[in-house]
């Protein structure tokens, strides 16, 4: 993470009352030797605080693109970007944006307790005020007792839990989700997508969660948005009509299978 000028946090206005992210009209243009490529362009949504978005869309669509414009790890070529109530570099150097990849990244030599710790020794070192404790976060996503194992002593989805708990250490606001559990066994992917669901419920974060499946898109958000690529841009946004709490059976319901149904033809027709 780069350092951030003092001066522009300072600039950086909160508005209350906004939603947890705000993106109107972005596009985002990347210059390459063969020309310009469009990754995002004009894309609007709105997440409510607390809100649960699936982005759903094919390879090269722009999600990874997205997410980094949202997190501020590029900018944004045109369109306004609002994330919390200010902008995304400020609300990246509060710590309030937390970021959760495919692969889950830890570190080979420590245990799964000192990785979930990692985030609070970057900056500076010393506790973060607001951090949350590493092992109660290790007990929420099923990990009690394994604290003091290594990265090779777990299993992959055991991996990708550590890289919950160490997403959620410094207590975001907004969780970034890239694609997590992508290179998981499907037993595994339903089960952290139940999981997934419950830490939701208890942190009340807002989450933006990328995906190409459309069970996972549909199984986890409130809302679906539908992507298409070349130019990366929305599709549609689908809001989902399940109740809380959701559980794996609820997919051999009529209305999932229905809802998933619509969801692959508005997909087969970008
Ligand atoms: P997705 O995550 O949906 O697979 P990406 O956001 O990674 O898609 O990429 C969207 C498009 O932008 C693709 O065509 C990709 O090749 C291009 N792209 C992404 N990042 C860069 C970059 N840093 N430089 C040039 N092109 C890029
Ligand atoms: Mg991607």
């Amino acid at each position: 993470m780069s350092a951030v000028p003092q001066a522009a946090l300072q600039r950086a206005p909160v508005i209350n009352d906004s939603p947890a992210v705000r993106l109107r009209d972005v596009t985002v243009r990347f210059t390459t030797e063969r020309g310009v490529v469009t990754a995002l362009e004009r894309v609007s949504l709105t997440i409510p605080h607390g809100g649960f978005l699936t982005l759903l869309g094919p390879s090269g669509c722009g999600k990874s693109t997205l997410l980094r414009v949202v997190s501020d790890l590029i900018p944004s070529s045109a369109g306004e970007v609002e994330v919390l109530g200010t902008t995304a570099l400020a609300a990246r150097a509060r710590r309030d944006i937390g970021f959760v990849f495919q692969d889950a990244s830890l570190l080979a030599w420590r245990t799964a307790l000192e990785n979930v710790q990692l985030p609070l020794e970057v900056g500076g070192g010393g506790k973060r005020r607001g951090a949350r404790d590493a092992h109660e976060l290790l007990a929420m996503v099923g990990l009690a007792g394994w604290e003091n194992a290594y990265p090779h002593e777990l299993s992959g989805g055991m991996r990708q839990r550590v890289a919950i708990a160490r997403a959620l250490i410094n207590d975001p606001k907004l969780l970034l989700m890239d694609e997590p559990f992508g290179a998981l066994d499907e037993i595994t992917r339903d089960r952290l997508n139940e999981e997934l669901l419950r830490v939701w419920e208890n942190t009340g974060a807002t989450i933006l969660f990328v995906t190409h499946s459309i069970y996972e898109a549909a199984f986890l958000g409130q809302q679906v948005m539908l992507m298409a690529a070349r130019p990366g841009r929305v599709r549609e946004i689908v809001p989902v009509p399940l109740h809380s709490p959701r559980h794996i059976a609820m997919r051999d319901t009529p209305e999932f299978v229905a809802l998933a149904a619509n969801l692959r033809t508005v997909l087969e027709s970008c």
